[in-house]
């Protein structure tokens, strides 16, 4: 997602680099590039129009920071603006009523709601515990409901059956109450595609929505249509309350205009993109993280700041210097830097701030991210010898086992932490080639 828009977004910078201050003609030069790369990204023209006219007045009168230049402080602006856009926060899943908790997903033919249901069930079971009944009130299409039924079985979801002589109401009002007899935590309801011109089908879904009041009404949408997924949003969010969106083939779409329209035209959040046809391949949608991969950087430009202001410059200049010399990153660096990032913040928001991060894993992520994390990490760190810490290729199984024993962790957890510190290491290599902390640092200027 994102690729042209990231790119005309880079150009744009570029372009201002050099400039001493914004005045009304660059601002007017580069929001012009802007509102381009948005309309060429498929966003909604209405949503352009606002957009840029926000970022315009957000830059007028701005005072550029001593250690801004105007190339930046337009992308930290842009980059407010798209967060804003798309929600500020994540909005998680809501679970929290009375069990069974209803999902119920709506869409078009072919938007991916099956799948999509199966992804749900999958996520919730991992995350959660809770147990899961799926269900197919897809009466027109009985290879749906199968198809339901062998995903099931995949992500270890109870399947309710269903069948073509029953009424879509009906099979979903059983299936809640299947799932009260037998005390299941969430019901997931998978729906036939409709289109919301068709009254009779649109007058069926809220009979459905009516029979089994879901917690969450979720509308499934290909991110590939564009304007046309944010346009059926739309139509669907005043037949249905919607709670929120999935976009889904966010895979596939080099453009990603609707995940920045859909927000703003329709009210509903997204609250996740699909990402694969595997039955992992579903996000949660952060728009802060969205919007930094927009810039295609990561948020450089706060994390200048915040090290500028937070980080003891002298031990930053050490780590840069011995980047520099090519000496290798250990554990002492890896510690050090876990005691800057807890003064800043802690590690997931300096994660989201770094360039190439988007590579890491989402698990490791979400486990780097996880504050509670940062103690046990630094304790297994602790329990290293000194001569571990500076040559971490030692560390075998038997010292694993003393270190967690000493640690009180498990051999696992030591085990991710040696991955993590694995995939540090290696972005820190990319950084100390030569110029690489500079490039990184000057990439925005
Ligand atoms: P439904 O008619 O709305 O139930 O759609 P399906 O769940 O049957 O999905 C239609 C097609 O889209 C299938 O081939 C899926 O594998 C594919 N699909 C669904 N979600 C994604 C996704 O996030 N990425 C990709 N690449 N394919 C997807």
């Amino acid at each position: 997602m994102f690729n042209s828009l990231t790119e005309r977004l880079e150009a744009t910078v570029r372009r201002l680099r050099g400039q001493a201050f914004l005045n009304d003609e660059n601002i007017a030069d580069a929001l012009r590039e802007v509102r381009m790369a948005l309309l060429e990204a498929d966003v909604a023209l209405p949503v352009v129009r606002g957009f840029i006219e926000q970022v315009r007045q957000d830059a007028i009168g701005r005072e550029i920071g001593k250690s801004l230049n105007p190339g930046q402080l337009l992308v930290k602006l842009v980059h407010d603006r798209l967060i804003s856009l798309m929600g500020s926060e994540n909005a998680a899943l809501n679970l929290a009523g009375a069990p069974p908790v209803v999902i119920l997903l709506a869409g078009l033919q072919g938007s991916g709601k099956t799948t999509t249901s199966a992804k749900l069930a999958r996520l919730i079971r991992e995350q959660t515990k809770k147990s899961v009944l799926l269900v197919s009130a897809d009466v027109y299409r009985p290879a749906a409901i199968e198809q339901l039924r062998v995903l099931a079985g995949q992500v270890g979801a109870q399947f309710q059956p269903s069948d073509i002589s029953q009424k879509p109401v009906d099979i979903a009002a059983e299936a809640v109450a299947e799932a009260r007899r037998r005390a299941l935590d969430v019901v997931i309801v998978d729906t036939a595609g409709r289109l919301h011109i068709d009254a009779d089908m649109m007058a069926e879904i809220r009979a459905i929505h009516a029979a089994v009041k879901p917690l969450e009404t979720l509308f499934v949408v290909d991110s590939m249509t564009g304007q046309d997924a944010v346009n059926t949003a739309k139509a669907f969010h005043e037949a249905l309350p919607l709670t929120g969106v999935i976009l889904t083939k966010t895979d596939g779409d080099a453009r990603g205009g609707a995940a920045l329209s859909i927000r703003e035209v329709t009210g509903a959040p997204i609250k996740f993109l699909g990402v694969g046809e595997k039955t992992g391949a579903l996000e949660a949608f952060h728009p802060e993280r969205v919007a930094s991969r927009i810039l295609g950087m990561g948020d450089v430009l706060s994390l200048v700041e915040d090290v500028q202001r937070n980080v003891d410059q002298a031990q930053a200049a050490r780590l840069e210097d011995k980047l520099r010399r090519g000496k290798g990153f250990d554990f002492n660096d890896f510690r050090d830097q876990l005691k800057m990032v807890q003064g800043m913040g802690g590690l997931g928001s300096l994660l989201d701030k770094l360039p190439g991060m988007s590579g890491i894993n989402a698990q490791a992520r979400e486990q780097l991210a996880d504050g509670r994390q940062l103690g046990r990490v630094e304790a297994i760190i602790n329990s290293m010898t000194a001569k571990e810490r500076r040559f971490p290729d030692l560390i075998n199984g038997s010292r694993k086992r003393r270190i967690a024993a000493g640690s009180g962790v498990q051999i696992q957890d030591v085990n991710r932490l040696l991955k993590q510190f694995e995939q540090s290491q290696k972005m820190m290599k990319k950084l100390g080639r030569p110029g690489g902390m500079k490039k990184m640092m000057r990439g925005m200027g």
